[in-house]
């Protein structure tokens, strides 16, 4: 498997301690380190090219584009979507088999006319809008383990069939087509809410995506801003299990987008854990 970590550099204190963080990681041959050129930083890398305005219209209306432009945000909120959106392009090109993407800004709660919760664009939306009007891709499985509910993602996707969106968080149970929203407790043991994800594959493998994307966020954990009660070492089993099954269901293609969570300790210590185990020791 080649794996493509998808990179830019940020303000905040979450993702400070990378890229030096990834040491080990970089140096293995089948992973490729796609670092974004970036207006404030200067230009001594130009791997990714930020996506169109054009692009970003395909899923948010013009109103909401300014909205975020207005915010200040717009630079992060514009390469965090672009990492999605060029992990999908890199896979269908078979650069690259699977992905990790940095985000400053993620995904979930950007809908095609609203955003909020730190998220100001859906990169997986915007990606999914790219691989069918490029790539002729037909299905697309997401599956949301962020400690909230995506409402953007189900919105953006709530009368397309071809988007299975599994959102499992403590809102209740709720389906309509191909959207599925599974409720795991306010409280929960890693091994319960394994259990809970585990019984949702069926339905994915029923479903046949040509590529799983996972809106990954860590503020689940024990004493992050969304605790659940779940230890660090849960994401790293969910992702053994998560990497199995796009093994197995959709080639292999499979892009983990980095959402919710907030400590820099966590990150530090799941980030390379979590490209180590989707590119293979
Ligand atoms: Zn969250
Ligand atoms: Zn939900």
């Amino acid at each position: 498997m080649r794996t493509g970590i998808f990179y830019y550099y940020q303000k905040g204190e979450r993702l400070r301690d990378f890229p030096p963080a990834l040491e080990g990681i970089l140096e293995k041959e089948n992973v490729f380190f796609y670092d974004a050129f970036y207006p404030s930083k200067p230009p001594s890398t130009f791997e990714v090219e930020a996506i169109s305005f054009e692009m970003l219209y395909q899923v948010h209306s013009h109103e909401l584009v300014e909205e975020v432009i207005q915010t200040g945000n717009f630079e992060g909120a514009l390469f965090s979507a672009t990492g999605t959106v060029r992990a999908a392009e890199k896979i269908w090109l078979e650069e690259i088999d699977n992905a990790f993407v940095f985000t400053g800004y993620g995904d979930h709660h950007a809908g095609t006319i609203f955003f909020g919760g730190g998220c100001y664009f859906n990169g997986a939306a915007i990606a999914i809008g790219m691989l069918r009007k490029r790539f002729g891709v037909k299905k697309f499985a997401i599956l949301d383990t962020d400690a909230h509910h995506g409402d953007g993602t189900w919105e953006i996707f709530e009368e397309d069939p071809d988007v299975l969106y599994v959102c499992v968080c403590p809102e209740p149970y709720w389906e309509k087509n191909n959207k599925v929203n599974i409720q795991v407790p306010h409280r929960v043991m890693d091994e319960e809410y394994l259990a809970i994800v585990r019984n949702e594959f069926p339905r994915v493998r029923t479903f046949q995506p040509e590529i799983l994307f996972w809106n990954w966020g860590y503020d689940g954990t024990r004493g992050d801003y969304g605790d659940m009660g779940l230890t660090p070492d849960f994401h790293i089993l969910l992702a053994k299990e998560l990497k199995g099954m796009a093994n197995r269901i959709s080639r292999g293609r499979f892009i983990i987008v980095l959402c919710g969570g907030s400590k820099r300790d966590l990150a530090t210590y799941l980030i390379p854990k979590l490209i180590d185990v989707i590119s293979g020791k």
